[in-house]
């Protein structure tokens, strides 16, 4: 039974005509995206994604206070901007979830996928299927440059955010009223921002309304990524060595996006007969889920894929030599194998799913080649593995890290911080009174506030439960 509707103590008579707002996730951290922006006595959530890596990011799920908005807007699917969406509609939400349609689709694979892997864990789940299902019933969707009216003072328009499918930056338009004058506030939420050279999206959108406030993501704000020319030619020399020595390649990979990315980058490698048409396996039902939603959302690629592949009616991500393991028996029997092959496995920082299988038989094989393809959080199998930690703990197991570990950083699909002043520069910058960030650990927020403030952006990094008054 829903619980009774929340009240917070950020609800005022006195806020009624200022705009405020404030995070209780991915502050001076990267996951648990969730920002609240309040005017005229209601409540706004920009995200409502789940905690990953860290301290104890179960309990955090389970336990951390979830504030009752009046609407949510979701940037995108991925599970630290979407993952507690079950949990705020078993708590009583009974509003709407505005999306994209390919947003929608993509989160629901995620969702499922989260709330199976909870009925598998010790202790309280934060949410069940039915919780899922039930959230997915509040969606509501509109495309790119469409608007949508929230309320009398809001209005809600997405611009593509190049970062994955469907993916969007909210611009919120609010109507204040001062005596007889109205003023529109533009206030942009980057959500997560992509890359120039997205594979399968376009670039993120330059052209929306000048805003006066940007909430911009840092999560790669102290770094530069290689050039995404480079994800040819190492993805090349990583599968051809290991091959050669008789090993697997183990893919951690996200099922979303980047799993499809793979498999679109070895489907032209072996078309172009740059790697052997050795046997490809993914071994992860909700990335086989992901494709599928993929299929269906054509209208999110970028112009190459769809004059290269959908305008001739070929499937990008279809390689001849591909498997696809839906049952567990197989997929433990794939781990257990020394047969050479590339495998494709989630959960991408190694935290939990069938790649775990996949590293515990294969980890302690020199053949092996374990290749990282995203960001590692803090605290992560994924991250001790890419900090090459001499013994690894797995399961209450310790197994020596003996196969070979490689990182494409040039995978990325955020915008590192070089991209994201380049993105600004294109942005109508002209009423931008301050950017603040969210979204980045604090070493990566430091920089990007110091390169922001170089490039003459006020800037201020928000900090937890802090209220920042938007005049
Ligand atoms: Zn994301």
């Amino acid at each position: 039974m829903p619980l009774e509707k929340k009240t917070t103590t950020y609800r005022g008579a006195q806020l009624k005509k200022d705009i405020i707002a404030y995070s209780k996730g991915a502050v001076e951290e990267v996951t648990g995206s969730k920002h609240y922006i309040e005017f005229n006595n209601k409540i706004y959530e920009i995200d409502c994604g789940a905690f990953q890596g860290g301290k104890d990011p179960e309990k955090r799920n389970r336990e951390s206070e979830l504030v009752q908005p009046d609407s949510v807007i979701l940037t995108h699917a991925h599970y630290d901007h979407s993952g507690l969406l079950p949990r705020l509609v078993k708590e009583g939400y009974a509003g709407k979830i505005y999306s994209t349609p390919a947003t929608r689709d993509l989160t629901s694979v995620i969702l499922m996928d989260s709330a199976k892997i909870q009925a598998h864990e010790k202790g309280e789940p934060a949410y069940e299927e039915k919780d899922c299902l039930e959230a997915m019933n509040h969606f509501s969707c509109f495309m790119y440059g469409k608007h949508k009216i929230i309320d009398d003072d809001l209005k809600v328009t997405f611009y593509n955010a190049g970062h994955i499918l469907g993916s969007a930056m909210a611009d919120l338009q609010f109507t204040k009223k001062k005596f007889l004058k109205k003023e529109e506030v533009h206030i942009l939420y980057t959500g997560d921002i992509g890359r120039e050279s997205n594979p399968l999206v376009n670039p993120p959108a330059t052209d929306m309304p000048a805003p006066k406030y940007i909430f911009l993501e840092s999560t790669y704000g102290n770094k530069t990524h290689e050039s995404m020319d480079k994800v040819y030619n190492e993805l090349q020399y990583i599968i051809n060595r290991t091959i050669e020595r008789g090993g697997k390649v183990l893919i951690p990979s996200f099922a979303v996006e980047r799993a499809q990315e793979i498999i679109y980058f070895i489907k032209n490698l072996m078309a172009d007969g740059k790697i052997p048409k050795i046997p490809v396996y993914v071994d992860s039902p909700m990335a086989v889920n992901a494709t599928g939603v993929f299929s269906i959302h054509s209208e999110c690629f970028n112009d190459k894929i769809k004059d290269d592949f959908m305008a001739k009616g070929k499937n990008p991500f279809s390689v001849r030599s591909l498997k696809t393991i839906s049952n567990y028996k197989d997929s433990l029997s794939l781990a257990k194998s020394k047969k050479p092959a590339i495998v494709i496995s989630a959960q991408g920082m190694c935290e939990a799913g069938r790649i775990i299988n996949h590293i515990k038989h294969g980890i302690e094989n020199p053949d092996n080649t374990i290749l990282l393809v995203g960001y590692m959080c803090e605290g992560t199998l994924g991250r001790k593995i890419l900090d090459k930690e001499e013994t690894v703990e797995i399961d209450g197991e310790n197994f020596k890290l003996k196969a070979e570990v490689h990182k494409i950083d040039a995978f990325s699909a955020h915008a590192d911080y070089k991209e994201i002043i380049d993105w600004l520069s294109k942005v109508d910058t002209f009423k931008l009174k301050k950017i603040f960030l969210v979204h980045g650990e604090k070493d990566a927020q430091a920089n990007l506030s110091k390169v922001l403030n170089e490039h003459g952006y006020a800037n201020e990094i928000v900090k937890e439960d802090t209220k920042y008054k938007l005049v």
